[in-house]
């Protein structure tokens, strides 16, 4: 069997990386991949981007099965499309995917159906948004209603920087029309943790559970990235958390799509707040894996992913059963100088290792060029290492941090610190 993944980051590497593994896999294209997954004998790039070119090319070499692994092709009904040629595909069509696409979309959704997240308000007009931030205080919480590709969310502590916010999205269109209507939010304090389930449109799969770390320094410190590092499994959710979960989030959540006449297929993301007390809010919704938590997530799945994902399309994910490495998985993201703000490119990569049943290296950011590697974008590598304890997992993944370089490489020291409190 011939797949596709749709993608270039670390998460589609590490998707594409867990399918090759399958004895039934013939070849793994990427589209349009990285230097990783050029660099894997396994795995083939393909550099096409445009979704009909790629149903083009998915047809002409018969290949059985498309995965998508970022939202933006989603929002772009890449599933629709394909489809409608009558191409296998795994994800949410365009009209499930605004529950990611659009956050004022995702609170009407969860107010309606009655699914636990922060009290709201959306605005287009910046007065109104204004007085709404001086009515309620800081801290408050605004976000831009489109995709931002993570960065559209500001977690404001004063008023000054709430109504910055506010002026930067609605006045001065920082963020394009993924901005010009915002979402301001009651702010939640707890802990975070990524809630992933696969649906074939009937039946719900649980992944295992996992915590990213979103701030670029240590001790969560530093502006907010698109995730500086994941671990799986997160501790804090206990199985009496992950059955709450279930019964309180991702359930209402399909059946209310059902309800509101939109069939749900693909990876569903519930990004959860779980306060002091223990009870869990939904921040947001991804309707994809998230990155870097696919990394540990495949890096700790036993399972033949080709199998999972052919039950998937064939709406009998009720017949799989998921077998997890027991060991904890940390990834460590390694990012570029400049990184969030402006990566730095161009800088060359050097010891990598092997990959060893303690660690695997994913490639994000990373280019091929003429046999030497280097950085093309922010985050450029994320680094697995598996431990029978979270330090063990830490321990195995910083040894092999401490082998590579590149110039201005950052990278956090604590991934995995909340759940060595637990
Ligand atoms: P989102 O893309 O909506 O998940 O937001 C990105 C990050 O902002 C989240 O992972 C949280 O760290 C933070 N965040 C979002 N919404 C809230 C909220 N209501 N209260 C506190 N922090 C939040």
């Amino acid at each position: 069997m011939k797949i596709l993944v749709v993608g270039s980051g670390g998460r589609e590497h590490a998707l594409a990386w867990k399918l090759a593994q399958s004895e039934r896999i013939q070849m793994v294209y990427v589209a349009p991949g990285n230097g990783g997954t050029a660099r894997d004998p396994r795995l083939v790039n393909v550099n096409i981007t445009d979704l009909h070119e790629l149903a083009t090319f998915v047809e002409q070499e018969h290949i059985g099965l498309t995965v998508v692994g970022p939202e933006t092709p989603l929002a772009g009904g890449i599933v629709n499309l394909f489809r409608a040629r009558g191409l296998k595909v795994f994800g949410p069509t365009k009209e499930a995917a605004q529950l990611e696409s659009s956050k004022d979309f995702a609170k009407a959704f969860m107010q309606r159906h009655g699914i636990p997240t922060a009290k709201y308000q959306t605005f287009s007009d910046v007065a109104q948004a204004h007085a709404y931030i001086d009515a309620n205080g800081a801290p408050i919480v605004i976000k831009a209603d489109g995709l931002a590709a993570g960065k559209g969310v500001v977690v404001a502590m004063s008023l000054e920087e709430a109504h910055q916010a506010v002026d930067d999205m609605l006045a001065d269109n920082r963020f394009g029309d993924a901005g010009a209507r915002i979402v301001i939010e009651e702010f939640l304090a707890g802990e975070e943790a990524s809630f992933i389930v696969m649906c074939d449109g009937k039946n719900i799969l649980p992944l295992a559970t996992s915590q990213d770390h979103k701030r670029l320094k240590d001790n969560d410190e530093g502006p907010n990235t698109g995730g500086m590092g994941a671990y799986s499994p997160a501790p804090i959710v206990t199985p009496a958390m992950h059955a709450r979960v279930m019964r309180e989030i991702i359930n209402p959540t399909i059946a209310g799509m059902a309800k509101d006449g939109i069939v749900f297929t693909g990876f569903l993301y519930a990004g959860l707040m779980i306060d002091a007390q223990g009870n869990p809010r939904t921040l947001e919704f991804n309707c994809r894996m998230g990155d870097p938590e696919t990394q540990p997530i495949m890096s700790r799945l036993k399972t033949d992913l080709v199998a999972v994902m052919e039950h998937a399309v064939n709406g009998t994910l009720d017949q799989v059963e998921l077998e997890w490495d027991r060991r904890t998985a940390v990834g460590v993201v390694l990012a570029a100088a400049g990184y969030p703000d402006a990566p730095l490119k161009g800088a060359v990569i050097d010891g990598i290792p092997a990959e060893t049943p303690e660690s695997v290296t994913f490639h994000a950011g990373t280019a091929d060029v003429g046999g030497q590697l280097q950085v093309t974008g922010g985050r450029v590598l994320c680094v697995v290492g598996l431990g029978d304890s979270i330090k063990i997992a830490q321990k195995q993944a910083y040894e092999v941090v401490d082998q590579i370089s590149f110039d201005g490489m950052q990278c956090r020291r604590d991934i995995g610190w909340r759940g060595l409190k637990h």
